[in-house]
C-alpha cells in the first residue's frame, strides 16, 4: 500500500466506523456465531500472492464483525464497561503512524514524557497524594497494559523490598547509593517463604500474580454483614497464623471496588495492622472504581484518604469506565525505586547518556516489558476533549442509571437487590416477595437464579454477568448489572431490564408448574 492508497483506504475505513456506530443500537449486543465458525472460514495458509486491500477491508464487515461481541453497544452491561471513544480511536491511529516500542526516553521523548505528564494530570484529577506524582520526584506512574500487569508488577516489586529488608536484617550494609544487593543467601532462604493475601473477593489476578511467583495466595474470608469488604482484623489473623508457621508476609492486595459486587475494603484498618510488619507492601486494585474518585463527593466512600496514607501502590484503569480506549491501566506508585530496583536490569547496548545522567525516566526499569505501547496519548486526547468536567458528567451518568435502577428493582414483586448499589453497579437476583404466591426457599433461590442466568445467556439481546458471592455465611448465585457505558442511555437500561423481568416471570412460572407436578407426582 502506497500513501495515495491509505488515504483512500483511511477514508473509506473511517467511513465504515461511523456506519457501524450510527447503527450500533440495532445489532444484538452478542456475537451471534458458534465456536469454530471463523476458524472454518479463513484458508489454513496465509496467501502466496498479496491480494488487494478492498477486499481485504471487506473481509472485516463479512467475517470479522459477526463475530465480534459489541462492548460499545449501549444494551452491554455484563464484565464492567470497557468504553471506547473517537478521541482514542484517532490516538491510536496517530500512535501506530510514528510506531515505536519507547523503552527509553531517548526511544521518543515525546512518549515518556506524555506519559508522564498525562498520568500527573490523572493522579490530580482523582485526588491520589502528591506522594504519588511523578512531579514529587520519589514517587510517581506509569501506564501499563492492565490491571494484571500493575498487580503483578507490584508483587515482584514488593517480593524484592522485602527480600532487600531481610537482607540488611540479615547484616548487608547498603552501597553507598544505598541499593542494597540481594545475597543468592538470603534468596534461598526467604524466597519461598513470602505469602501474599488478599480476600475471597479479590480478582483474580491476586492469586494469579502469586501463583506467577510460584507463592502461595490466602483469600481471606470476608462477610455479607460487611458487605464482602476486607477487615483489618481478618489480614491480622491470616498473617500471625503465617508468621507462626515460619513464613513471611510481603503482600497485600487490597480492592477498591470488587467486581463482583463493587465492595470497598477497609484501607485504614488493614493500613494500620501492617504498620506492625513492615515487610509487607500494601497495593490497591482500584481497577474499575478508581476513576470514580474524579467525583469528589464519592472520595469519602471510595476510602480515598486511607488509600493516599497506607497504600504502597495504586491501580485503576482507565480503559474500563474512565472513556479511553482499551488498554490504559494507570499504576501509581509512592516510591518509584521500589520499581527501578526490582526491574532495572542495564546492559551496555541499552544505556544512553541521558539515564547515565540521572535526568530521564526509562519507562522499561518500571514494568517487566522491555518495548511498551505509546498509551498516554490516548489519555491525553480524553482528558483535554471532555475536560475534568466532561470525564464527570459521563461517571454521574452512570451512577444515575444505577439509582435509577435500583429504586425499579427494589419496588419490583419478584426480585431483590443483594448488596448496596455500588455507583454504577447493581447486584441483584430473582427472589419472589412473600406476598406472591410463588414460595422459594434459600437453597432453592441459588437455582432458580442460575436458571435465569442460563435463559438470559441463551438470547442475543441482552448480556449481563453472574457472580457467586462466597462469604462465611453462605454461598449466593447472583446477577450483576454493570452500567457506566458511554453510549448507554436509561431507556437502554430500560429495555434490558423488562427482558429480565419477563425471564424471570418464566423461571418462575415453571418453578411453580414442577412444583405442583411433584406433588400431584406424590
Ligand atoms: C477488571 C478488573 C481487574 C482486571 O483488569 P485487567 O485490566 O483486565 O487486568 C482487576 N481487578 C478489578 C477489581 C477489576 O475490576
Amino acid at each position: 500500500m502506497d500513501i495515495e492508497q491509505f488515504r483512500k483506504a483511511g477514508y473509506a475505513a473511517i467511513d465504515s466506523i461511523c456506519d457501524y456506530y450510527s447503527n450500533i443500537s440495532n445489532v444484538p449486543v452478542k456475537a451471534q456465531v458458534q465456536p469454530g465458525y471463523l476458524i472454518d472460514q479463513l484458508p489454513k495458509e496465509a496467501p502466496e500472492n498479496g491480494q488487494e486491500f478492498d477486499e481485504i477491508s471487506k473481509d472485516f464487515g463479512k467475517l470479522i464483525l459477526p463475530g465480534i461481541t459489541h462492548w460499545q453497544s449501549p444494551s452491554f452491561f455484563a464484565y464492567f464497561p470497557s468504553n471506547s471513544t473517537f478521541e482514542c480511536m484517532l490516538a491510536d491511529l496517530y500512535s501506530a503512524s510514528v510506531a515505536n516500542p519507547g523503552f527509553n526516553w531517548i526511544c521518543s521523548p515525546a512518549c515518556t514524557e506524555l506519559e508522564q505528564v498525562v498520568v500527573e494530570w490523572a493522579a490530580r484529577m482523582l485526588g491520589l497524594s502528591e506522594n504519588f506524582w511523578g512531579s514529587s520526584g520519589i514517587g510517581g506512574g506509569v501506564i501499563m497494559g492492565s490491571a494484571s500487569d500493575s498487580a503483578f508488577t507490584a508483587a515482584i516489586a514488593a517480593r524484592e523490598k522485602a527480600l532487600r529488608q531481610l537482607s540488611i536484617q540479615n547484616g548487608v550494609k547498603p552501597a553507598e547509593n544505598g541499593q542494597v544487593e540481594i545475597p543468592d543467601s538470603i534468596r534461598q532462604e526467604y524466597g519461598q517463604k513470602l505469602v501474599v493475601y488478599g480476600s475471597t473477593q479479590t480478582h483474580s489476578i491476586g492469586a494469579k500474580s502469586a501463583l506467577m511467583l510460584g507463592l502461595p495466595f490466602r483469600a481471606i474470608p470476608v462477610s455479607a454483614e460487611d458487605q464482602y469488604s476486607l477487615r483489618g482484623e481478618s489480614v491480622k489473623e491470616a498473617i500471625e497464623k503465617d508468621k507462626q508457621d515460619g513464613l513471611v508476609p510481603f503482600l497485600v492486595y487490597a480492592t477498591i471496588g470488587t467486581t463482583s459486587t463493587g465492595a470497598i475494603d477497609r484501607i485504614g484498618e488493614i493500613g494500620e495492622v501492617l504498620k506492625e510488619y513492615p515487610t509487607v507492601f500494601l497495593h490497591v486494585d482500584a481497577a474499575w472504581a478508581g476513576v470514580a474518585n474524579a467525583l469528589p463527593k464519592y472520595r469519602e466512600s471510595l476510602r480515598l484518604q486511607e488509600v493516599n496514607e497506607y497504600a504502597d501502590s495504586f491501580c485503576t484503569n482507565f480503559h474500563k469506565w474512565g472513556l479511553t480506549t482499551f488498554d490504559c491501566s494507570i499504576f501509581c506508585v509512592k516510591n518509584r525505586q521500589d520499581l527501578t530496583q526490582a526491574l532495572d536490569v542495564t546492559p551496555s547496548y541499552l544505556r544512553s547518556k541521558e539515564a547515565d545522567a540521572g535526568t530521564v525516566i526509562d519507562y522499561r526499569n518500571w514494568q517487566p516489558a522491555l518495548g511498551r505501547r505509546f498509551r498516554s496519548i490516548k489519555l491525553w486526547f480524553v482528558l483535554r476533549s471532555y475536560g475534568i468536567q466532561g470525564f464527570q458528567k459521563h461517571l454521574e451518568r452512570g451512577i444515575e442509571h444505577c439509582d435509577e435502577l435500583a429504586k425499579v428493582v427494589e419496588s419490583s414483586k419478584n426480585f431483590e437487590i443483594v448488596t448496596k448499589p455500588s455507583l454504577s453497579l447493581l447486584v441483584f437476583r430473582l427472589k419472589p416477595s412473600s406476598t406472591t404466591a410463588v414460595q422459594v426457599d434459600d437453597d432453592e433461590l441459588n437455582i432458580i437464579n442460575q436458571r435465569l442466568y442460563t435463559n438470559l445467556d441463551l438470547r442475543y439481546d441482552v448480556f449481563l454477568s453472574q457472580t457467586v458471592l462466597h462469604s462465611k455465611e453462605s454461598n449466593k448465585f447472583v446477577l450483576r448489572l454493570a452500567m457506566g457505558g458511554v453510549n448507554t442511555t436509561f431507556k437502554d437500561v430500560e429495555k434490558t431490564w423488562k427482558i429480565i423481568e419477563e425471564e424471570g416471570e418464566k423461571v418462575l412460572d415453571d418453578w411453580e408448574k414442577q412444583k405442583k407436578e411433584l406433588e400431584i407426582e406424590s
